[in-house]
C-alpha cells in the first residue's frame, strides 16, 4: 500500500513508519517537525516538511500522492498543556485533523488509522478497561482525541471511509535494533525521566503521590511497547473497513505501579536512582489498564512485550546510546 503518515517524525510515528517499511509499503512521511526529528525517519521513507494547518497544501499532496490510505499521529500530547492552552490543542489536534479529512475526502483517499488514547475514558469505573466504557475525558487533550474519534465516525457513515482509532495506554521502550527511540522537549513521561536520573541528567525522580487506592500507593498505567504500537498500526491500515470507525485499546494488559517502574529501572541500569515523594499531580486517575482482548480477536494482535523489564531494557539501550537524543 502506499500510505500517508501524518506525524511521522514522532516518538510513535517513526517506530510504525519503520514497521510499515518492513512490511513492504511505501511510505510518505508529512511532518511540521515542531516536535518530530527529521533523523527518526527511516531512509526509505519519502519525507515531506509540512503542516496540517495548510489545507491546500495538504490536498496538493494528496491529490498527487495517489495513496491507499493515511495514519494520523500529528497531535500535540502534553495534558497539562492542554489544560493552560486548550483552543492550542482544540485547533492543532481537531481543526488540522478536519483539514486532512477534507483533504482525504477530496483526493478521494478512504482509509485511515488513528491515534487515539486511553485519556478518552477519563476515570474509568471499572478496570481492565474495556472499549465500551463510558468515554469521559478529563481534560482537554483527551477531549479533542475524542472529538476526533466522532469526525471518523461521522465521516464513515457519510462518505465511507474507512477507520481505526487506537487507544494507546502509556507508549514506551525503543526500537530493538536501537536505531530509533524517544526524545521528547521537554521530556515529562515516566520511564525517560528516571532513566535521565541513571544518566545523571536529574538529580532525583518524583514520585507524583502515594496515598492512591492502589497496593503501594502510586500510580497504576499499562506500559506498552513502542513497537507492539506499531505493529498494531501496521494491522489496521491493512485491515480496515469501510464505512465503519473501530476503535481499539493497546496495551499490555497488565498494570506496573510508578515504584515498581523505579525499581525495574534501578535493577536494569544498576543506578541508584534517588526518588522523592510528592504530592499528588493534579488530573492524575489512580490506575490505567487495558483490557486488549479486542484487538486480539479482530486483528490477531497482542503486544508481545508483556514484561515491562524488557521494555524499559529497550528504552535504556536508547537512552544510554543518545543521551542527547536525536542532537547525538
Ligand atoms: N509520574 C511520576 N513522576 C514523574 C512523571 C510521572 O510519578 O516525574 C507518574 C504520573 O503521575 C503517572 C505515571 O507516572 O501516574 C505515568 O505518567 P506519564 O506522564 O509518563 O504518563 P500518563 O499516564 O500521565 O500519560
Amino acid at each position: 500500500m502506499r500510505i500517508f503518515v501524518a506525524g511521522g517524525a514522532g516518538y510513535v510515528g517513526s517506530h510504525t513508519v519503520k514497521a510499515l517499511v518492513a512490511a513492504g509499503h511505501e511510505v510518505t512521511v508529512f511532518d511540521s517537525l515542531v516536535a518530530g526529528h527529521r533523523d527518526a525517519v527511516d531512509p526509505a521513507a519519502a519525507f515531506i516538511r509540512g503542516d496540517l494547518a495548510d489545507g491546500r497544501a495538504l490536498a496538493d499532496v494528496l491529490k498527487q500522492g495517489r495513496f491507499d490510505g493515511v495514519i494520523h499521529f500529528a497531535a500535540f500530547l502534553n495534558v497539562g498543556e492542554s489544560v493552560e492552552k486548550p483552543l492550542m490543542y482544540y485547533r492543532n489536534n481537531v481543526t488540522n485533523t478536519l483539514n486532512l479529512l477534507e483533504a482525504m475526502e477530496a483526493a478521494d483517499v478512504r482509509r485511515i488509522v488513528f491515534s487515539s488514547t486511553c485519556a478518552v475514558y477519563g476515570e474509568p469505573d471499572r478496570l481492565p478497561i474495556t472499549e465500551d466504557l463510558p468515554k469521559a475525558p478529563i481534560n482537554p487533550y483527551g477531549a479533542t482525541k475524542l472529538a476526533v474519534e466522532g469526525m471518523l465516525r461521522d465521516s464513515a457513515g457519510a462518505w465511507g471511509l474507512a477507520a481505526v482509532a487506537l487507544r494507546y495506554f502509556n507508549a514506551a521502550g525503543a526500537a530493538a535494533d536501537g536505531s530509533i527511540g524517544e526524545d521528547h522537549s521537554p521530556e515529562l513521561h515516566l520511564i525517560p525521566l528516571v532513566l535521565q536520573v541513571a544518566l545523571g541528567q536529574r538529580e532525583n525522580i518524583k514520585i507524583f503521590g502515594t496515598d492512591y487506592p492502589t497496593p503501594d500507593g502510586t500510580c497504576i498505567r499499562d506500559y506498552i511497547h513502542v513497537d507492539d504500537l506499531a505493529s498494531a498500526h501496521v494491522r489496521a491500515i491493512e485491515g480496515a473497513k469501510p464505512g465503519e470507525l473501530e476503535a481499539f485499546n493497546v496495551g499490555t494488559g497488565r498494570g506496573n505501579s510508578v515504584r515498581e517502574i523505579i525499581e525495574a529501572c534501578r535493577s536494569v541500569t544498576g543506578h541508584a536512582i534517588p526518588a522523592i515523594e510528592q504530592a499528588r499531580r493534579p488530573g492524575d486517575p489512580p490506575s490505567l489498564y487495558a483490557d486488549a482482548s479486542k484487538i486480539k480477536a479482530r486483528f490477531g494482535w497482542s503486544a508481545r512485550y508483556v514484561d515491562v523489564r524488557e521494555t524499559i531494557e529497550s528504552a535504556w539501550r536508547w537512552h544510554s546510546a543518545h543521551p542527547a537524543g536525536y542532537a547525538n
